[in-house]
């Protein structure tokens, strides 16, 4: 994986805003996939590009196809009364993207064609943001960074060594959340609580 990452020299706040905007322009107009042609917007990011954890979750829904902003329904609102909890603040602590930027129909799944399709974008982000953290939110980001078959459940909560300089965690998506409800003590809820616990204990400890 280390190897799709482009070296890219931001050093400095504004550079790094800079170059962000120009992929996203690009972005804007990309073709490369299927899904250009049934999408209301690109969702492109967002957050905080000085930000030390980029959060990639799947694929947009209807909300952010309609707003243009990742994690802003259901889920999203759940996610960020997750991240509130553990004591972060969504704007200023975290960069938010998805693995795919059109949402799929339906909200399918996207296919493997689609996610290699948007795939430098994804790498275009993580490059120039530069994370010292990358939590990957669901099984398709997981699944779209690790090879091996695997459950969510099963990697959930583990430090993988995927980047160099780079810490990354698989969490659940808040959507599975959302189906899941119990607070007691293992119960997805309750797992997601003690994983953003570990990822701020991991993040003062790389400060
Ligand atoms: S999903 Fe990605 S590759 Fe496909 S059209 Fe949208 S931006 Fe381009």
């Amino acid at each position: 994986m280390e190897h799709l990452l482009t070296k890219i020299s931001c050093n400095t706040p504004e550079l790094k805003e800079k170059a962000l905007d120009e992929l996203k322009n690009v972005c804007l107009q990309c073709k490369a996939c299927e899904l250009c042609k049934t999408r209301t917007s690109v969702v492109f990011s967002d957050g905080n590009p000085n930000a030390k954890i980029i959060l990639i979750g799947e694929a947009p829904g209807a909300d952010e196809d309609a707003t243009g902003t990742p994690f802003v329904g259901r889920a999203g609102q759940l996610l960020n009364t997750f991240l509130t909890e553990a004591g972060f603040d969504r704007q200023k602590d975290f960069y938010i993207c998805n693995t795919i930027k059109c949402r799929p129909p339906q909200n399918r799944v996207p296919t493997n064609e689609e996610k290699l399709a948007c795939q430098s974008y994804l790498m275009g982000q993580i490059s120039i943001v530069k994370p010292k953290i990358i939590l990957l939110c669901g099984a398709t980001a997981a699944h779209s960074f690790i090879e091996q078959d695997f459950k969510i459940s099963q990697i959930r909560g583990k430090w993988l060594n995927i980047f160099d300089d780079i810490e990354v965690m698989p969490i659940f998506h808040p959507s599975y959340l959302l189906r899941n409800h119990s607070l007691e003590q293992g119960s997805p809820r309750w797992l997601m609580k003690k994983d953003l616990e570990n990822v701020k204990n991991k993040l003062n400890e790389l400060l």
